[in-house]
């Protein structure tokens, strides 16, 4: 979270403005929260320039939920087959949920390489219910560059859990695109689902009420109480982006220069660091790489917390180290980060 939104928060944690009480006491149908969660989704709105074929909605159940959601409403029933595009443990996660609402194929998998690369080409029919990728594997650290290829006739799913917001993208190529907000955008407990508009009339009506799209469509994101707290802090953060930094594609030269400045020290220490994703598709938000033992990587972090550096182990999936530097993440961070790598790099080698 970016620290003048937490101050903002802050500010207004006993007294919304204009309520005579928190935002966390007021009903969610008062019309002072409602203007709130309209006010979050026309500002994702224009960030991201999503037109109206499409609907934004605020569900709760993290991301994990919509690994259910999206077969429940777009799979169960089509007579189709959905394909999956495979390239960490998130995507993983989705196959298997998505395996209990239909058929499903995977276009890609990249176990073999223990997930540190993208498919080189993909072969989607033309008459599968969807495509399904995680734009940025949070524990691998590999993010796709750009969507990928996907016939026209068939609506292209994502997660986009850690990197929602982190750079401009073109909505129109989705069929759906999804994020919990606790990675890059805001605090847990909301999920934003930026789906087109036709695809929500596809799901049979029978499928569990909260799964069903259309529910949280026609009802403005209120078909029950949405976890307004959340909405709130979220819709800070997307004006902050907004209004501070200056829109996606500021913030994205801005995550960048911050990744490259890590991947650089890596690519500079003559092998001591080795990346995990390869180099053409390492993400801008989770910088992975290992040390030459695992005793060093142990003595790294310990170093590193010393210098106030936290949170930096690595999923035990992968190993080493995971640098997660999201948005809100500033540049003294990344600063202070790169200079004890390098650092550590020449006392250790
Ligand atoms: C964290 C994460 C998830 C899971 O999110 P929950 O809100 O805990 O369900 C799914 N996908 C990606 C890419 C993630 O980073």
């Amino acid at each position: 979270m970016p620290v003048s939104v937490l101050r903002e928060i802050q500010d207004e944690m006993l007294c919304y403005p204009g309520a005579g009480a928190s935002i966390m006491e007021i009903s969610h149908r008062d019309k002072l929260f409602v203007d709130v969660l309209h006010d979050a989704e026309a500002t994702i709105r224009q960030l991201l320039n999503v037109n109206d074929d499409y609907s934004v909605m605020f569900m709760q159940g993290g991301a994990t939920l919509q690994f259910s959601a999206i077969p429940a409403n777009l799979l169960r029933g089509s007579g189709k087959r959905a394909q999956y595009v495979l390239t960490g443990s998130w995507g993983k996660k989705a196959i298997k949920e998505a395996k209990k609402e239909g058929d499903v194929d995977v276009l890609f998998d990249a176990a073999e390489t223990n997930y540190d690369r993208l498919p080189a080409e993909l072969a989607c029919p033309a008459d599968a219910a969807y495509m399904y990728y995680c734009s940025n594997e949070t524990i691998q650290g590999v993010q796709f560059q750009d969507e990928p290829s996907c016939p026209d006739s068939v609506p292209l799913v994502s997660d986009a859990s850690s990197d929602f917001l982190c750079r401009p993208l073109d909505i129109n190529k989705y069929g759906l695109l999804y994020a919990c907000a606790q990675k890059n955008a805001g605090p847990a407990g909301v999920s934003v689902v930026i789906m087109r508009k036709d695809l929500i009339e596809k799901a049979d009506p029978n499928i569990p009420g909260y799964l069903h799209f259309k529910n949280h469509h026609d009802n403005d994101s209120e078909w029950n109480t949405p976890p307004t707290f959340a909405i709130y802090a979220l819709g800070k953060v997307a004006r902050w982006l907004r209004d501070d930094m200056g829109g996606l594609e500021k913030m994205e030269a801005i995550n960048r220069e911050k990744s490259q400045q890590l991947y650089s020290v890596i690519d500079t220490s003559n092998g001591f660091y080795r990346g995990h994703a390869q180099p053409e598709c390492r993400s801008l938000m989770n910088v992975t790489f290992n040390l030459p033992s695992d005793e060093l990587t142990a003595k790294f972090i310990s170093e590193a917390a010393d210098h106030k550096l936290s949170a930096l182990k690595g999923h035990r999936s992968v190993g080493g180290i995971r640098a997660s530097i999201y948005n809100a993440m500033p540049r003294e961070g990344v600063d202070a980060l790169a200079s004890f790598m390098t650092d550590f790099a020449s006392k250790n080698s």
